[in-house]
């Protein structure tokens, strides 16, 4: 089975794709800590989440213990629009690099809205429309998110109202349009149309807005809506779980051929598409079957992993939100301008964090420019324009697959390649010109931030 040469990509048949999500917590011993009411800091319950997010996926949230959850078939009918996904051998960077490592990367960006986001932004549209809501609001910053969303809610049709961090609203006027041409309201954040807006406006005039922001802004109008409620597109359990799809599929990719991974990589923002590639893998890993090296790659100007503390924080600016135990810069840290919007996230999911936390996973940041050296030696051979996100995993399977040419090892490598990098060209353009810097927080500034964390004693 091994020596069977392994084609370029290897597609599965509809017939192939995984039936159920895999819920990688039901196999944790130690379980991700539970997310706090803010204002009691006693741990959440179902009935105090309801207002806010659909029914279905509060369950989802709070299910520690179920492996499998079946994807609805109406979900599965979706996905096979862009699902299964190819996983594609890198021959061609092999060749390139002159290493004598196998690597294989999971593309996710082979829909409209360009990433992995769709996955569960379809999940999480179905459940509000079963539950015969009128529609959601959310928060985007760079807009994958939102983009994503609309697409879910055009084809349920549903209502979606997307608050767009302003200064995105106005610098990325592409991706706004592609929203509001699959029917999605997109609301400059912060706006009139709230009154935590308002308060804002007032406070900060001028302001260009902020994902914290944003987020108060939608979680208000979901709240004070009949109707609507509010969706997240990454953190959350439920989103992990919807993309369990992702490592899924690796899997069982990887399986008819007899490929076993020595190492997995992938990007993390807020750690969705990682959480969701290795899911499988981490399942075996925690039952003692097999073992991988898992590597989360994060910006150097965001290292909630690599230089973050494991407590208790807020999700959002405005402290609004459930308090959530993972690794923090602290909700009040402001990350330096990094072209890749997507992993501008102060924390990190709390599933990834705990097994970070308890020597499951491996962590690297990587600088900016590193990571469009990567990007652009990626496009030039592998043909993809690859998302800034993306490239993060590409640059450290790329050390990795240079390391493998010195000792002469033929380690396999899989990473998570999460979208295109189309609506990114005003970074690309700032790399081609040599105007892209690196800016790394100072130990100072985190121990700042970090200082202003929430006291929680449980
Ligand atoms: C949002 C995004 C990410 C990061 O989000 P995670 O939840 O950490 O996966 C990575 N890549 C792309 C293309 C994205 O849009």
């Amino acid at each position: 089975m091994a020596d069977k040469k392994v084609p370029y990509k290897i597609y599965l048949n509809e017939d192939e794709m995984p039936k159920s999500w895999y819920n990688l917590r039901a196999d944790m011993k130690n379980k991700p800590a539970p997310l706090l009411n803010p204002g009691t800091l006693q741990p959440l319950k179902a009935e105090e989440l309801a207002p806010i997010f659909c029914e279905e996926l509060v369950a989802q949230e709070l299910d520690e213990t179920t492996p499998y959850i079946e994807i609805p078939e109406e979900i599965r009918d979706f996905y096979k629009m862009y699902r299964p996904s190819p996983l594609v051998r890198a021959y061609c960077l092999e060749e390139k690099l002159q290493t004598p490592a196998k690597i294989y990367y999971k593309f996710e960006g082979n829909n409209t809205s360009g990433s992995h986001k769709l996955n569960s932004a379809i999940a999480q549209a179905y459940y509000a429309k079963k539950q015969g809501l009128k529609g959601v609001t959310t928060e985007t910053g760079a807009g994958q998110w939102g983009t994503a969303l609309s697409m879910a809610c055009s084809y349920f049709d549903l209502d979606c109202k997307v608050y767009m961090v302003k200064v995105s609203y106005e610098q990325k006027p592409f991706r706004r349009e592609v929203m509001r041409t699959y029917g999605a309201s997109v609301v400059p954040s912060p706006s009139e149309t709230t009154e935590v807006g308002k308060k804002i406006l007032a406070e900060h005039p001028g302001t260009t807005g902020s994902l914290g922001c944003a987020i108060s802004e939608a979680v208000e109008v979901a709240t004070k809506n009949p109707g609507y409620r509010y969706v997240l597109g990454s953190v959350l359990n439920q989103v992990l779980l919807h993309q369990s799809v992702i490592g899924l599929e690796t899997k069982i990719a990887l399986d008819k051929y007899g490929i076993k991974p020595d190492m997995i990589i992938g990007c993390a923002g807020g750690g969705s598409n990682l959480g969701g590639l290795i899911a499988p893998f981490m399942g075996e890993k925690l039952r003692g079957e097999a073992d991988y090296r898992i590597i989360a790659v994060e910006p150097a100007s965001c290292p909630s992993f690599t230089r973050g503390t494991f407590a208790y924080d807020f999700c959002d600016t405005g402290m609004i939100c459930p308090l959530a135990k993972m690794y923090t810069l602290g909700s009040g840290f402001i990350p330096s301008p990094n072209h890749a919007g997507g992993l501008r996230f102060h924390g990190m999911s709390t599933t990834l964090s705990q097994l970070y936390h308890d020597g499951f996973m491996e962590a690297v940041s990587v600088d900016q420019s590193s990571v469009f050296e990567a990007a652009e030696q990626f496009a030039r051979v592998e043909g993809i324009l690859p998302a800034p996100e993306s490239s993060h995993a590409i640059r450290v399977a790329i050390d990795e697959a240079l390391k493998c040419k010195e000792t002469g090892e033929e380690k396999t490598i899989v990473f998570g390649l999460t979208g295109t990098g189309y609506f990114d060209l005003v970074a690309y353009q700032k790399y081609n010109d040599g105007e892209m810097t690196d800016e790394i927080p100072t130990d100072e500034q985190i121990a700042a931030s970090v200082a202003k964390l929430p006291r929680v004693d449980i």
